[in-house]
């Protein structure tokens, strides 16, 4: 994998959360923030962590965070300091930036200031958390579009011994299995006569109806 340099803004539980899994990736993030005590938390985490306002573009520039290639905002709720980094941060020319919106708005100015994905956590979670409620196999899915979402199932005890042509999944609900990851590793494009294990996890694509036929009926 590439070694990219990222620069965080804001090191709260987000912040700090997204700039230790960057570390444990292998990556380099310069960790900013205007309160001591959070740089301190994260001093011998990050790569650097530095004391300063992130709304004052000589720091900025001192610390040379154009060179970046993503800068991400995670301020909590001071939506103007948010805004004005943001701002700065494309300013400066960082490749990517990425920030955390509180609400809906907060998210549609930071897209207008040109910010290339905005994240809403809080709003997020929420929305996954109650789809993991009323599907208990489900691990994780993606929304490809309005319509079509990949869903990570784990594969329950009544399937296991099960072949695909036996469960059939695309005559039967529209949907296919692109994968199956087996501890002994990932089948991509499994075919036919492979074989569902017990807590196999299986990669399914298809509109969310068909997902959700596909799990009320077989699982
Ligand atoms: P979370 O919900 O992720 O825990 P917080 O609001 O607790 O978010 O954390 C946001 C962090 O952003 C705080 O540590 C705060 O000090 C920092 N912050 C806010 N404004 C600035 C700024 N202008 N420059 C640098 N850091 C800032």
């Amino acid at each position: 994998m590439k070694l990219n340099q990222f620069v965080i803004i804001g090191l709260g539980r987000f912040g700090s959360s997204v700039g230790k899994e960057l570390m444990q990736l292998g990556h380099e993030v310069l960790g900013i923030d205007s309160n001591e005590e959070r740089v301190d938390d994260m001093s011998n985490i990050l790569t650097h962590a530095v004391v300063a306002d992130a709304t004052e573009e000589d720091v900025l520039r001192s610390l040379g965070v154009r060179n970046f290639d993503c800068g991400v905002v995670a301020i909590g709720d001071d939506i103007q300091n948010s805004i004005l980094t943001a701002i700065l941060l494309k300013d400066l020319g960082v490749k990517q930036v990425v920030a955390k919106a509180l609400s809906e708005l907060h998210g549609r100015v930071l897209e207008k200031i040109g910010v290339d994905r905005v994240i809403y956590p809080e709003r997020d979670m929420g929305i996954r958390v109650a789809h993991q409620l009323v599907s208990p196999n489900l691990l994780d899915y993606i929304e490809l579009s309005k319509d079509y979402t990949i869903a990570e199932l784990t594969v329950p005890k009544c399937l296991s011994g099960v072949s695909l042509q036996e469960l059939n999944p695309r005559a039967r609900f529209g949907c296919s299995i692109v994968a199956i990851n087996k501890p002994q590793g990932v089948i991509i494009a499994p075919t036919a006569t492979d074989v569902l294990s017990e807590r196999d996890v299986m990669v399914i694509i298809g509109t969310n109806d068909q997902i959700e036929d596909f799990e009320e009926t077989v699982i």
